[in-house]
Formats: structure tokens, C-alpha cells, sequence
């Protein structure tokens, strides 16, 4: 358990609030938001997956979605310690409907639809739900 729990202190950034209070608070954004964590995992999987193989350069999907992945070498475990091991890559998406730009791991895709988890305020992978549900749809 400790290392698990260490790696996944280092996901809350600043934030003071514990992590079962930080899940719960983006759950009840969610709510308001009327979305899903899956819904938006699974957008977030389907550009990931479209921008995958164009090696580094940038696709534009769907008219409005510019969307541009770079991957490394090697695989992240996931921070919760179940042995899920996840590719290295940091795809980047602008939406040009309303200029809303989120960027985000293949980590965050699995932390967000297995574990309602979308980091501390402050981490450097925080991904506000408002702002994902902007970008993405
Ligand atoms: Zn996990």
C-alpha cells in the first residue's frame, strides 16, 4: 500500500482536500454538468486513439477538433496500484468552436473512467470537468 499511496499523493498537487473529497467534489460537478466520467473518458479515448498514429503530427477530426498526440517509450502504472500499466503519451486538443484547449494523458483517461479521479487542484494534470466538457463536445 505505501507506495501506492505515495504516487498518488503526487497527484493532488496543491490541493489540502483528501482524495476521497476531491472524487466526491468532481462527482457533484459532474452531476451539474449532467455527464458522465465514462462519457467524457471515452471522448477523451476516441481522439487519443484518431491522433495515435500520425507520429506527431496533427489531425483535425469532426470540423472543429484539432488534436495532436506524443508518445514515449516505456508504460505508467496506474497510481492506485492494481498493476494497470499505461502507455506514455500526451495528446492535446483544441477545440476551435470556442478556443478551449485541454491536454491530457493516457493515465488521466484511465484515472478519470476507472476512479473519478481528475487530480488535485494544482497538479500539473489537473483536468477541470467544465473545461473537458467544453473542449471535448
Ligand atoms: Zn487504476
Amino acid at each position: 500500500m505505501m507506495p501506492g499511496t505515495i504516487t498518488l499523493n503526487g497527484f493532488l498537487g496543491k490541493d489540502k482536500r483528501s482524495l476521497g473529497t476531491i472524487i466526491k467534489a468532481d462527482e457533484q460537478e459532474l452531476d451539474r454538468l449532467e455527464i458522465s466520467a465514462e462519457e467524457i473518458a471515452d471522448r477523451m479515448q476516441y481522439f487519443t486513439d484518431a491522433s495515435f498514429s500520425t507520429f506527431d503530427g496533427t489531425i483535425t477530426l469532426e470540423e472543429f477538433f484539432i488534436i495532436e498526440t506524443e508518445t514515449t517509450r516505456g508504460r505508467i502504472p496506474c497510481p492506485y496500484s492494481h498493476g494497470g500499466m499505461f502507455r506514455k503519451s500526451v495528446t492535446k486538443l483544441t477545440n476551435t468552436k470556442n478556443h478551449a484547449t485541454v491536454t491530457w494523458t493516457s493515465l488521466n483517461i484511465h484515472l478519470i473512467k476507472e476512479h473519478h479521479f481528475f487530480e488535485g487542484k494544482g497538479s500539473s494534470f489537473r483536468l477541470e470537468p467544465a473545461l473537458l466538457v467544453k473542449a471535448l463536445f
